[in-house]
């Protein structure tokens, strides 16, 4: 549900029951469930395993402090994912994990440097599908950056067709200046 609040979650005996409010047209609607799985926020898991003991870094909440390949404050120790609190995504995780195994056996890799985590693939696996790459328009625009915006719709889009959901658009932002892909963010039914 997008440009939708929680307002009130009940637990009973036999269900949930969360009240939402649609901030567009303030509609009210109950939905039961089961169980409500709430994840706001994210924070590291890192104590008890014996960090300070190796003489792993953190920093003061707690996130492995790592360089552009991975390695920790100890140079045998690797640290990959959101324990590092660079970006708690699943595309990032994986990204990391590959940078820090090519840097471990040694072969060629492609470092992620601070400025680069931007660049990853932020898919967000709702319902409707979000995803995002690169600067948001906002961001472009706050950098100063010269920008064309295109918005093309998944309506013709085969596969969007063949899942008879045919709503939701791509946005993309293009740096007229430097002319190359500063971020897209398509939104619809399955965009990933
Ligand atoms: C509710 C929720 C929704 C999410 N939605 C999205 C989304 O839509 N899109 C997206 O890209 N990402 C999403 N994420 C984030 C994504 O799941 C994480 O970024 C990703 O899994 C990070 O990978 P990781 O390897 O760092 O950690 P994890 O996948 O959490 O793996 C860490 C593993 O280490 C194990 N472990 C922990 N402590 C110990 C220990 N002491 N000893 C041994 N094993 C241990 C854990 O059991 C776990 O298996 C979501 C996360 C949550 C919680």
């Amino acid at each position: 549900m997008t440009s939708t609040r929680t307002e009130k979650v009940e637990i009973t005996d036999e269900d949930v029951k969360v009240t939402v409010k649609n901030m567009k047209t303030d509609a009210v609607e109950t939905l039961t469930a089961d169980k409500v799985l709430m994840s706001i926020g994210v924070q590291p898991n890192t104590e008890q395993v014996g960090l300070e003991a190796a003489g792993v870094n953190v920093d003061k909440r707690g996130f492995i402090e790592v360089n552009d390949v991975m390695r920790t404050s100890v140079s045998n120790i690797y640290a990959i994912g959101d324990c590092t609190g660079k970006l708690a995504l699943a595309h990032v995780a994986s990204a990391m994990a590959l940078v820090a195994a090519e840097t471990i056996a040694g072969v060629e890799t492609l470092p992620i440097s601070a400025d680069r985590y931007v660049f990853m693939p932020r898919a967000t696996y709702c319902d409707p599908q979000v995803a995002s790459l690169g600067y948001t328009e906002a961001q472009a625009r706050e950098k100063g950056l010269e920008i064309k915006v295109g918005k093309a719709p998944f309506m013709p889009n085969g596969e969007s067709a063949g899942f008879e959901r045919k709503g939701g658009f791509r946005q993309d932002y293009c740096g007229c200046e430097i002319w190359r892909n500063l971020g897209c963010s398509p939104g619809r039914s399955r965009c990933h």
